[in-house]
């Protein structure tokens, strides 16, 4: 069980909300255009990339904590351990 983080703000209890990082609608784009560039020859040096972005983006999610009384929402980083030195 994680302890709850109090808002900075009004002292309320914070909630996790994990959500996509990136707009879906702008990956759904990369991915259209990606398959789309890819159907001409030409295009999959461009499509492929595109592709490979788009999925990126819809796979990439964050995770926050937002306050249940005025919605302020911080990121949550998960910091390596072996970048602390030890
Ligand atoms: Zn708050």
């Amino acid at each position: 069980m994680v302890k709850p983080i109090v808002c900075t703000h009004c002292n309320g209890e914070m909630q996790q909300y994990s959500g996509p990082r990136y707009n879906r609608r702008a990956a759904g784009f990369f991915i259209i255009g990606g398959i789309f560039a890819t159907l001409f020859w030409i295009g999959a040096v461009l499509g492929i990339p595109l592709i490979v972005i788009g999925l990126y983006m819809l796979g990439s999610k964050r995770d926050l904590w937002v306050c249940k009384d005025c919605n302020t929402a911080l990121e949550r980083f998960n910091i390596d351990s072996q970048k602390l030195g030890k």
